[in-house]
C-alpha cells in the first residue's frame, strides 16, 4: 500500500513528519537512488528510501482477522497465565496486539496488528466503527425494551449513542432469545450491560462484525490476513 514519503519516514524513527517533509524538500531524501524533493510523493513498503546515503529500514506492518473463541483473553499477556489471543496467532514473526478487546467470555472478530497509528485512529471515539454484536439473552426482549436502545439510555452513567437493534429469534421453551446490536462505542462491557439495563441479561455474545470486516468463511480460532481492499475499506 502506497503511502506519502514523509509518513513512511517518521513511522520509522528518522524525524517527525513536519521535520521530514524539510529533509525531502532540500533533497535529503533519495527513493530507489532518485533525489525526490516532491512532498506528495508515495511509496510502498517495496521502494528503497535513503537519507543522506544511508538506507532506513521501513517497517513491515501485518493486519490480521481473528475468530477469537470464547475462554481466550484478548491481551497480550495475561497474569493469570490463561490463553491469549496473541498466543492463538503463534505463528506470526510480528509483535501483533489485538485492535480493543472482547471479553474473555465473548467470541467473535478481533483486528490483530502492530499498525499502532491505525489502532489509535480505530480505537479513537471520534472514527465512530460501527461494530455488530449477537447475543443470547434470559427473556425475550420487547418492543419497549429495543427501543430503548434504539434511543440511547444511560448506562454506568453516561448515556449511549443509538444502537441498531433487532430480535432476531425466539426460544420460547427456554425463554431466551437471540438479539442483534449494533453499536460504536468500546466501553467495557457495553453491550451487556446495555441489555442488562433493559431487563434482558446476556447469556452468549458474539462480534459479528467491526466496520467492513465480517466473520464470513472462518470458524472459531481460524485467523487470516486482511486483502488489501478491507485494509483501504478500514481508513
Ligand atoms: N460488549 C461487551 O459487553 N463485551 C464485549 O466483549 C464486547 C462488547
Amino acid at each position: 500500500m502506497a503511502e506519502r514519503l514523509q509518513k513512511v519516514m517518521a513511522r520509522a524513527g528518522v524525524a517527525s513528519r513536519r521535520k521530514s517533509e524539510t529533509l525531502i524538500s532540500t533533497g535529503h531524501v533519495q527513493v530507489n537512488g532518485t533525489v525526490i524533493r516532491e512532498l506528495g510523493t508515495k511509496v510502498t513498503a517495496d521502494d528503497a528510501i535513503q537519507v543522506d546515503g544511508v538506507a532506513i529500514q521501513q517497517e513491515q506492518f501485518v493486519y490480521y482477522l481473528l475468530y477469537k473463541p470464547r475462554s481466550v483473553v484478548s491481551t497480550a499477556h495475561d497474569d493469570k497465565g490463561r490463553r491469549t489471543v496473541v498466543d492463538l496467532l503463534d505463528d506470526i514473526d510480528e509483535r501483533i496486539y489485538p485492535v480493543g478487546r472482547l471479553d474473555y467470555d465473548t467470541s467473535g472478530l478481533l483486528l490483530m496488528t502492530n499498525d499502532g497509528e491505525l489502532a489509535n485512529q480505530l480505537m479513537h471515539p471520534k472514527f465512530k466503527v460501527d461494530k455488530t454484536y449477537v447475543a443470547k439473552v434470559k427473556g425475550v426482549p420487547t418492543n419497549d425494551a429495543l427501543e430503548k436502545l434504539r434511543h440511547g439510555l444511560v448506562v454506568d452513567g453516561h448515556k449511549t449513542s443509538p444502537a441498531k437493534s433487532k430480535l432476531i429469534s425466539v426460544d420460547h421453551r427456554k425463554n431466551t432469545a437471540i438479539v442483534q446490536l449494533t453499536i460504536h462505542e468500546g466501553h467495557n462491557h457495553q453491550v451487556k450491560n446495555m441489555l442488562t439495563a433493559v431487563g434482558f441479561p446476556v447469556e452468549k455474545l458474539r462480534r459479528d462484525s467491526y466496520g467492513p470486516l465480517t466473520l464470513d468463511g472462518l470458524t472459531s480460532g481460524d485467523y487470516r490476513e486482511l486483502k488489501s481492499v478491507e485494509l483501504e475499506a478500514l481508513r
